[in-house]
Order: structure tokens, then sequence, then C-alpha cells
């Protein structure tokens, strides 16, 4: 047998190994408030889309609804009049990083 599916399954294993220690090390999310008050936080990754977040602003101005909208900072300079809207409307707006890269290709420095 060569060395190539002996490191094809080191490499499998490393990298499902380093995302299960990522899951079972991440701080515990929220998932109850308080009882008695009914209440649901809305939430939008990786804006602004000059497709997507004009409807949502549509859609969530309509009921009166505000929403957090996690922007990715390049994408908010290509698109500022964008992010401008969002903050007009009464949304708030959060860091999402620069650029978006997927985490499961980083080392944990990389993601911090
Ligand atoms: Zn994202």
């Amino acid at each position: 047998m060569g060395l190539l599916p002996w490191a094809l399954a080191a490499g499998t294993a490393a990298w499902a190994g380093y995302g299960l220690g990522a899951q079972l090390l991440a701080a515990e999310p929220l998932r109850r408030g308080p009882a008695g008050r009914r209440r649901v936080a809305l939430t939008f990754d990786d804006g602004p889309d000059p497709a997507a977040t004009p409807r949502l602003l549509e859609l969530l101005g309509a009921r009166g609804l505000h929403a957090t909208f996690f922007l990715i900072g390049e994408r908010a300079a290509r698109h500022p009049g964008l992010v401008r809207e969002l903050v007009a409307a009464g949304h708030e707006v959060g860091n999402h990083t620069w650029r978006h890269r997927n985490a499961w290709f980083l080392t944990p420095r990389e993601t911090v």
C-alpha cells in the first residue's frame, strides 16, 4: 500500500478532529431568554448584498421589525449606501470579518 491513502486518512482525521475540538471548546450559545417574554432576535450574516439587502429592508420595514446585520467589511466598502440604509432604518450593524474565509481551512490563530 502506498503512502497516499495513509496521508489522506491522517489528513481527514486531523481535519475532523480540529473541527470537533473547535465545537467542543466554543462558548455555549444562548438558547433561552427570560421566561414569560417571547422574543426573537433576527440576524443576517455575510452582507450587504445588492440583491438581498434591499429586499430584507423592505420586508422588515413593512412589518416594523429591526434586525442585526453582521457585515463583511470588504462588501460594506463596496456598498456603503446599503450600510447607510441599514443604519438609517434603525438596524444594528455588526462586524463579520473583513473578508469571509471558510473557518474550516484556517488555523486557530487565523480565526481570531
Ligand atoms: Zn458568514
